[in-house]
This record gives structure tokens, sequence and C-alpha cells, in this order.
């Protein structure tokens, strides 16, 4: 038997299994969590009723898939019908009673009301044993300091993500990004962490600030890892870069907060996407955004994710059409760990549409990322209202690298704009700008400025 300081994985039964092994397991847990929604949940029921069937009518994965889909919008109305009917935002889809949750967490909330995610313990252990995936596959093994940099309010990676660290054995310093880069830093000098978890833009402001505050660079903090939450970092090889150079860690992508729908990147030659660790507890669909029809799961397919959670007791999702718009990879990967890849391109409600075509701000911030260092790999999208239409031309602002002439950045445009017009089908106008004239956030860093329109 081997001891757990040699396997490779953290579940090999589960996390190696073989596809058809696999599928029937997902199949076996769907078919019990549809009887289980159906008959907990008043809102899944009328989602059946609307479809005219009943889990006993669901007898392959084309009949779960006539069931309609929910997204946030829907999520937020049956929160607030909740609220009228039971004076709670968790009656109608919340399967478990409510004696048995013993865990809120919510979304970032920005735009109105937050959605909110209701766990029992079970549901809980399932996120921890996510989280122990994750860390494991990157190296992370009980004894390892984690530093959390992330929002600990409700937000699903704040503590909950604490919390899945201390489950799998890590020391987790939760230090929190709300008491600002001089703390983080001072406990990263205290704690000598091995790990940092943070957004990859706080990231690069602590690698700015660091010899000012500390009097040391960052990479003499003797961090080994560096986790990406909440956008990515390891997927822009400009970022990546960064972050490997100035903290001198391996970097990492990786997504799953308080739900089933968990991964992380690998490494090696190119980035690859992020590995999904929880098919045993998601079930993953993707949309055509536009349609809202199913899009077969081949290798490279693009389009909006659909969730259903299975093995999942509180607030189970069903069908549930996130906005994240994923690409996915279902060869197997060079790096020889199992399991389907995706990556994250964007959100269906920030994409844009320019003359026909849709445009991802991530993808246009990974296009600028691909001339670093001539780029600082900062950019910002001016538009004079509100998207998803864009009246062309798409205006850009980026941030030129240091000491280049005006020569090269004639040249560096040029290159950009003719990148961008043959991998994105958009020609913007690009407006250069110094280095460090575009202001840097250390929460999740808002690409699009909506600028007033100034008539002369
Ligand atoms: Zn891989």
């Amino acid at each position: 038997m081997k001891r757990y300081k040699e396997r490779r994985l953290w579940n090999e039964a589960i996390e190696s299994m073989p596809k058809d092994k696999l599928r029937e397991l997902q199949w076996k847990r769907l078919k019990r969590q549809l009887r289980y929604d159906y008959e907990n949940s008043i809102h899944y029921r009328r989602k059946f009723k609307e479809a005219a069937i009943t889990p006993r009518d669901i007898q392959s994965f084309e009949d779960f898939q006539t069931l309609p889909l929910m997204d946030k919008n829907e999520h937020r109305q049956i929160q607030l019908e909740s609220m009228e009917r039971f004076g709670h935002p968790y009656g109608l889809i919340t399967c478990a009673p409510l004696e048995k949750i013993v865990r809120i967490s919510s979304t970032s909330g920005t735009t109105g009301i937050p959605t909110l995610y209701t766990l029992t313990r079970h549901d809980v252990n399932v996120v921890n044993e996510m989280h122990a995936r994750k860390y494991w596959r990157a190296g992370l093994r009980p004894g390892h300091v984690v530093l959390q940099a992330l929002s600990l309010s409700m937000f699903t990676g704040g503590l909950p993500l604490s919390d899945g660290l201390q489950a799998m054995g890590l020391c987790c310093v939760p230090v929190g990004v709300e008491g600002g880069s001089k703390r983080v830093l001072d406990f990263a000098l205290l704690t000598k962490p091995d790990a940092i978890i943070a957004t990859p833009s706080f990231g690069e402001y602590l690698i700015e600030k660091c010899p000012d505050i500390l009097g040391k660079s960052a990479a003499e903090l003797g961090l080994k890892w560096f986790f990406c939450a909440g956008e990515s970092g390891a997927g822009i090889p400009s970022m990546r870069e960064r972050l490997q150079d100035g903290f001198g860690a391996r970097v990492f992508d990786h997504t799953g907060g308080s739900h089933a729908f968990h991964g992380i990147s690998c490494e090696g030659e190119g980035y690859r996407g992020m590995h999904f660790v929880s098919a045993d507890h998601c079930i993953l669909e993707l949309i055509d955004p536009d349609i809202r029809k199913p899009i077969a799961m081949e290798d490279g397919a693009i389009g909006e994710m659909v969730f259903t959670f299975i093995g999942w007791e509180g607030g189970p999702f069903l069908r549930y059409a996130y906005g994240d718009i994923l690409q996915v990879f279902t060869k197997p990967c060079d790096c020889g760990l199992p399991g389907m890849r995706f990556k994250i391109i964007g959100r269906s409600d920030d994409m844009l549409i320019v003359k026909g075509v849709n445009v991802y701000p991530s993808a246009l911030k990974d296009a600028v990322g691909r001339f670093y260092p001539r780029t600082t790999g900062a950019v910002r999208i001016l538009l004079d209202r509100p998207g998803p239409l864009v009246r062309p031309p798409l205006k850009l602002r980026v941030e030129h690298g240091r000491g280049l002439g005006e020569d090269q950045r004639q040249i560096l445009r040029r290159e950009m704009k003719a990148y961008m017009r043959d991998h994105l089908r958009v020609s913007p106008e690009i407006e250069l700008v110094p280095p460090d004239s575009i202001r840097r956030e250390t929460q999740k860093t808002q690409m699009i400025e909506i600028q007033e329109k100034r008539d002369s």
C-alpha cells in the first residue's frame, strides 16, 4: 500500500476512474439527484412540470437535456419569491431541511442581489474534498503553510476556502485581501508561507510594493507556489512570467468556490487549461450562448457552461447556466494527469459584439499579454455606452513597456492590431500609454471603462 505522501492524486479511485465507469457513476447519481430535487424543491418540481415530465421519464442524457435551464436572474427571482412566501431566500431550491444547512455562501454580488448557496455538512465535505484534489495535484502536502489572500467575506472563495485548506491538513493563514498589501506582506514575513492564494493582479501589486514595504523583493519571501484565483494568471503568458519571476514560484490557475465545479491548471510547455477534478459531483454541459441549445462536448468546443450538481444535499443546482464561457479539451493531456480540461474564455454577460463578432475582454487581455515585455499587459476597453453592442471601432488603451521609442511603438501597435484581426476577428483602435498609467486593482480587475461621450 502506498503511503499518502507518495500518491500522485488525492483520490486515485475517483480521479483516475476510466471514462465509461465515471459516466456510469454520474448517471447513477444524476438519476438519484433528479428524484431528490423533484421531491424536495418547489422550484425544481415546477421546472419538471414546465417540461411536462417527471424524473421517471428521464431515461437518457438527451431526456435530461430537455429540462429547462436556470440562470442567475431566475435564481434571484426565486430568492425574492421565497422571501415573500417564507420570510427567507432559501425556500424554493434548498432541498435539505434548514436545520441541516451549516453554511450559507454567496457570490461577490457586484450586481444586484447576491445569489446564495446553501450547504449541508455533506456538501461542505464535498467542497473540501475538491480543494484537496486541486492542491494535491499542484504538490501541496500536510505541513505546508498557505497564505490565503483572497477576500474573506461571504465571497465563495473566502473563509470556505480556508476551511478546505485546513481539512486537507495544510496550515492556513487567512490574512485576507481586505487588510491591504502591507498586512499581507507583513504576515508573509512572519509566517513564512510555502504558497499564496490571490488574484493575479493583486500578486503583481505585491511584487511592486514588496521592496518599499519590506525592503526586499517578493522573490526573497520564499514562496514556492502562487495560486491564481478570480481571474486567469497562469493562462496569460506575460502574467505567468511576471508572477513566476516576481515570486520565484510555480504558478497555477484554479477555480471552484462553495459549489461543485472545480479545476486546476497543470505545468509544462504552453498552457493547457484547467483539469476538471469534480466530475463525480458535477455534470458539465455546454450551450450556445445565443440560441441556448446544447453543444457537443468535443475537443476544442466553446460554449456557455451549464452545470448540474450530483451527490448534493443543500441547494443543488440543476442545469444552471452560470454565464461563464468555456472551451473544453477532451483529449488526454501531455502532463499525464487525468480529467477533461477547460479554459474560461470569458463571461456571457461581459461579451461584446463588434460588427457581429463576439469579443471577450479576457481574450483581448490575453492578446495584449502576448506582446510582453513590449506591453506591460495592462489594458482597458473604452466604451461610450454599456455593451454588448459596440459602435466600431473598438477602442483599447494599452500600456507599452519601458524604454520603447516612437518607432517601436508604431510597430507594436501594428502587430497587435494584426494579431487581434487574425485571432479575434476584431480591428481595434489602440491608444498606447506609458507604463503604470492604468490603475491596478487589488480585487478582480475591471477591464471596461465607460467614457462620457464628449461632443466637440
Ligand atoms: Zn495537464
